[in-house]
């Protein structure tokens, strides 16, 4: 055992200053990925700075025609939400495919992206719906904020307030699950978009990346096309051409859902 502080943050802006105090510290939302990785000793932190309890850091509402889902909303909520499901059915869909009961009613949209697992399935949605990352200090485009595995433009005192998202004409998002975690070993988001057809893929590779042969298909579903990247992760759970070939498969998928 180690000890560490613990505090409650009461706003983002208390929440970043603490941040900015504190050499190790961390930002404690759904718990699902930090604290299992305080217990394995994976990271040591001085201070934890739990921000939960910061009102309306959950809300989900219309801003006009985008959507805004604050970073505390859990998976559960964004599942369940009728609002989001009338915005983008792939975006409720996708929430409702991650985990289980139990880390969908904890983990958090923030938390998931913050974190940026290689095989987590919001960083689809955000980069295929090219959503904004609103934070303590700036809005972030989707396209430059994800870095590769576990990385992000975030700076160390940084804290996501919500996301951000202009309205899809359609969107869907098909997932083959890991057996045992339930995380995607590919997952593939499509979204036509007011600017054109977005397709992002994660679990495949070392971090969330855009299809651009696929969004050059618009739409279409050629016979042929083939998930080439030169980081198709290669591991104990599924070979290099297995993951592209299901990239291809849940692409197909998707676009047979899209609505
Ligand atoms: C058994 C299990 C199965 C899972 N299956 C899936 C799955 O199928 N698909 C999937 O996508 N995910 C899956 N997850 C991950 C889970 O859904 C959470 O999204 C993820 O653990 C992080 O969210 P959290 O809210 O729990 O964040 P936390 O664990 O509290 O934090 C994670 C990281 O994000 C930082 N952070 C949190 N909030 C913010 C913020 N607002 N601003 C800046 N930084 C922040 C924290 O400091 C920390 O570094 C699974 C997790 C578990 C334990």
């Amino acid at each position: 055992m180690y000890s560490f502080h613990y505090q409650k943050a009461l706003s983002v802006a208390q929440a970043s200053a603490a941040l900015a105090r504190s050499g190790e510290s961390r930002l404690l939302s759904g718990g699902m990925t930090l604290i299992p990785s305080l217990k394995h000793r994976l990271i040591q932190v001085d201070e934890l700075i739990d921000i939960r309890g910061i009102p309306g850091l959950s809300d989900i509402r219309m801003e006009g025609d985008q959507l805004w889902i604050g970073a505390g909303a859990t998976h559960q909520q964004v599942a369940r939400s009728p609002q989001v499901r009338a915005f983008s059915a792939g975006l409720a869909d996708l929430a409702g495919l991650i985990g289980d009961p139990q880390v969908r009613a904890r983990g958090t949209l923030g938390g998931s992206v913050a974190n940026n697992d290689p095989a987590a399935d919001y960083p689809a949605a955000v980069l295929g719906l090219a959503a904004s990352i609103v934070t303590s200090q700036r809005e972030i485009a989707a396209d430059d904020f994800f870095k590769g595995m576990f990385a992000t433009a975030l700076a160390a005192d940084e804290v996501i307030q919500g996301l951000r998202f202009a309205p899809p004409l359609k969107s869907a998002y098909a997932k083959f699950r890991h057996p045992a975690t339930g995380y995607a070993m590919a997952g593939v988001f499509v979204a036509q978009t007011a600017t054109g057809w977005r397709v992002a893929v994660t679990g495949a590779t070392d971090g969330v990346c855009r299809w651009s042969e696929a969004e050059a298909a618009t739409g279409q579903s050629p016979a042929g096309l083939q998930f080439v990247h030169d980081g198709v992760l290669d591991d104990i759970h599924a070979p290099a051409a297995y993951r592209a070939h299901l990239v291809g498969h849940l692409y197909a998928q998707a676009l047979a859902n899209l609505s």
